[in-house]
């Protein structure tokens, strides 16, 4: 038993999986994951999700779609134990910046004890919280790169 979707049903979309954002705009490569991000062609800044408008210079023309690289550095974190229905507590959240300049919100596959500032971090898909009916809801996380 689903509810009725909102935006239509996706037919690649299997039974209990559901992606957020909805267009699941990333691919899975060698165990990383290679979120589609925008650069803009004027000025080469980068941005994810994809947006229209350069944040950086204001051009609004050309916009590229690329795939932005899997690793990053740990910027903040903290972990939450108190959260919406469907999150598993604690977890930690953390802002992320890219190697290619991007910073990023997502959720961290460690606990806080476990964690340092600029650790190392690599993009991987996970699940991030469970529906009442059992549906899981899959995105990109972070996992501290064994290098
Ligand atoms: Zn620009």
């Amino acid at each position: 038993m689903t509810a009725p979707q909102p935006e239509g049903t996706e037919a690649t979309k299997s039974p209990g999986i559901e992606y957020f954002p909805k267009s699941k705009p990333w691919r899975m490569a060698d165990g990383a994951l290679h979120l589609l991000g925008m650069r803009c062609p004027h000025c080469g800044a980068k941005a994810f999700p994809a947006r229209s408008v350069c944040h950086a210079c204001g051009r609004d023309d050309g916009m590229e779609t690329v795939e932005l690289v899997p690793t990053g550095t740990l910027y903040s974190f903290a972990e939450i134990h108190a959260a919406p229905k469907g999150f598993p507590t604690p977890y930690v959240i953390g802002f992320v910046d890219l190697d290619d300049g991007v910073r990023l919100l997502g959720q961290v596959e460690h606990r806080a004890a476990e964690l340092g500032m600029d650790e190392k971090v690599q993009l991987v898909e996970g699940v991030i919280r469970t529906r009442g009916d059992g549906t899981k809801v899959v995105s990109y996380k972070f996992r501290r790169r064994s290098s």
